[in-house]
């Protein structure tokens, strides 16, 4: 696999854990281990990563577009401490029956990114722990790599996954993954 100019990762279950109970607060927000690093290894290999993440907490009115950016600037902090970059966010912050544009499985938040970066689909990968992170991929044109550390069934995810893009790999976790990228 050749690097890709810019990795975008989707956040709860590939970055930190995710929940049934949504991330509310900026404590709810623990990093699974190796991820940090793994972004840190992007970083100094001259792989800009950014963030696409599905916050529907906003649109349904349990938390405020304040409250998240909190635990965004928690996970800004993290990511630098362990030595990485986060080089662009886009967070879908509308609620399902709102029939947005940017909410996964649509694309709209991966174009942005894209389009942002100045980067073509070809040169982006995206990494993430859902079926609708893969979709989303596939319908920007992006290669998609599935991570088994959601709290979802990784096993389902990936089978339904692959009717977007058959051949999507499946990784236990973004430390697996990015090791597997940096050294081929
Ligand atoms: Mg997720
Ligand atoms: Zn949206």
């Amino acid at each position: 696999m050749s690097l890709p100019k810019l990795v975008i990762l989707d956040r709860d279950g590939v970055i930190n854990f995710d929940t049934p109970q949504y991330i509310l607060r900026p404590e709810d927000l623990v990093p699974i281990p190796g991820s940090l690093a793994a972004i840190a290894a992007l970083t100094q290999r001259g792989v800009r990563v950014a963030i696409a993440s599905n916050q529907s907490a906003v649109g349904r009115g349990w938390i405020s577009e304040e409250q998240l950016e909190r635990i965004h600037a928690r996970l800004l902090a993290l990511v630098k401490e362990a030595g990485g970059h986060i080089d662009d966010w886009a967070y879908c912050v509308h609620a399902p029956q709102e029939g947005c544009a940017c909410r996964k499985p649509k694309p709209g938040l991966i174009q942005t990114l894209l389009a942002r970066a100045n980067v073509a689909p070809k040169d982006a990968l995206i990494v993430g722990d859902s079926a609708r992170d893969i979709e989303a991929a596939a319908a920007a044109g992006v290669r998609g790599v599935l991570v088994a550390t959601g709290y979802k069934d990784a096993a389902y995810e990936w089978r339904k996954a692959r009717a977007a893009q058959p051949a999507v790999p499946l990784y236990i976790n973004l430390r697996a993954f990015v090791e597997h990228l940096l050294s081929s």
